[in-house]
């Protein structure tokens, strides 16, 4: 276990355990392609001679989270590994799911089902790589390459041509030939996938580094063609992100300023995306509107979400060619500076309003004067003192206004 990432200790230890049992069992996928690219590594993937019940057999704690395919989930000292059983699919006769898995005896079978070279990878504790399908080389070349044959390995899971691209993005890499070409004949597959898992691969290419040139690529495929609302409205595909965008609700918001096809609404449902998607989409849309008119201000800063300034400097990054990180600093060196953080900090309540004018019934002129003085205090044209709000409510006589 020599030179292996500190990351890998604890896997090592489960390997150990699998071969003290009698089987075979290796670190397979993201994790293997990411520790010889000498990227951080994610989830820790494990491949097994040993069946799931073997498994079972083997540790105290296993949860059977996918055990028909040959997946069971091991905890081991407070963390969890996906140990899976060598398996070989065939079927895919709905595009989504094989009709069969099979288990198989050797690891060489299993790495062949897997989606590209980079991925196809296998390693011991010692750091040997089983390699059969030549990931190393591509790595050195920069290239995503399908496993066999990427017509046919794209017509068994279309879902593969967007990561394949997602790859492009993450690593910045370049797309193999036949590759590129397969998935230019048989972009419109994607059709037959649900909209939940395409999503989750397009988020995930907004944010490589390599974003732009996937993108690019994803229109000489053809394969905006099968993505929501971009079906209809391909041109709106044209826009590519100035910089690379880190969650959904950028990238809604970024095609719906730029192309102005569907509104906000429609491209969270149609993209299938939660309620929370759409909402932060809208507020940061309100706040970049609120930009473009009045640029930075404490006003802005108070009403914008804590949790949003990141993602608003990169929009405003994309939008107006603004610094992103010198738009996050102002951010921040305002938000330092704001009087007040929340409405409930202001020094004058409704109580008070309405104690200074017991004859008055209730109505919308509370709120309208409350969002006055909060604004007056917020931009500093009042102090967050109640008697200098109150001399100013008595100068502006709120009932008379509204
Ligand atoms: P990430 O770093 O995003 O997790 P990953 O390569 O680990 O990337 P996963 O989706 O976690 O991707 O899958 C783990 C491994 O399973 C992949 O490396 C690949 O070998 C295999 N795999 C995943 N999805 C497919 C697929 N659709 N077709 C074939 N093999 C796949
Ligand atoms: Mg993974």
């Amino acid at each position: 276990m020599n030179n292996l990432a500190d990351a890998f200790t604890k896997a090592s230890r489960i390997l150990q355990h699998i071969q003290e049992a009698g089987f075979e069992a290796y670190f397979v996928g993201g994790a293997v392609r990411d520790h010889i690219i000498g990227r951080p590594i994610g989830d820790i993937d494990i491949a097994t001679s040993a069946t799931p019940d073997q498994i079972e057999a083997i540790f105290d704690k296993v949860i059977p989270v996918g055990k028909e395919h040959g997946t069971v989930m091991v905890r081991f000292e407070h963390e969890s590994f996906e140990v899976t059983t060598y398996r070989v699919e065939s079927g895919y006769e709905d595009f989504r799911h094989p009709d069969h898995v099979a288990f198989v005896k050797e690891i060489k079978d299993d790495l062949k089902r897997r989606d590209f070279t980079i991925n196809a990878m296998a390693m011991d504790q010692a750091g040997n790589v089983i390699d059969p399908w030549k990931g190393q080389k591509d790595i050195m070349a920069k290239k995503i390459v399908a496993v066999g044959r990427a017509e046919e390995r794209f017509r068994e899971d279309p879902l593969r041509m967007m990561r394949a691209l997602r790859f492009v993005s993450q690593l910045n890499y370049e797309l193999d030939a036949a590759t590129f070409q397969a998935i230019r004949e048989q972009a419109s597959l994607l059709n037959e996938i649900a909209i939940e898992r395409i999503a989750i691969e397009f988020e995930k290419l907004h944010a490589g580094s390599g974003a732009q040139k996937a993108l690019r690529l994803m229109r000489l495929t053809g394969v905006h063609h099968s993505l929501p609302v971009f079906s209809q409205y391909p041109d709106a595909f044209e826009y590519v992100p100035l910089l690379p965008l880190q969650s959904f609700s950028e990238i809604v918001v970024h095609y719906y300023a730029k192309g102005d096809v569907a509104d906000l609404a429609s491209w969270c449902k149609d993209w299938k995306q939660s309620n929370g998607v759409y909402k932060a989409a809208e507020h940061l849309w309100k706040q970049l509107v609120y930009f473009n008119d009045q640029h930075l201000d404490a006003w802005l800063v108070y009403n914008l979400h804590q949790n949003l300034f990141t993602p608003f400097s990169r929009l405003c990054e994309d939008m107006f060619k603004q610094d992103s990180k010198a738009i996050y600093s102002e951010l921040k060196r305002i938000e330092k500076k704001l009087p007040i953080k929340t409405k409930r900090e202001l020094a004058f309540g409704a109580e008070d309003l309405l104690a200074m004018y017991p004859d008055e019934r209730k109505g919308p002129w509370i709120k309208q004067t409350l969002n006055e003085l909060e604004q007056r205090v917020v931009t500093g044209a009042l102090e967050n003192k109640f008697q200098d709000l109150k001399e100013w409510v008595i100068k502006w006589n709120p009932p008379e206004h509204v």
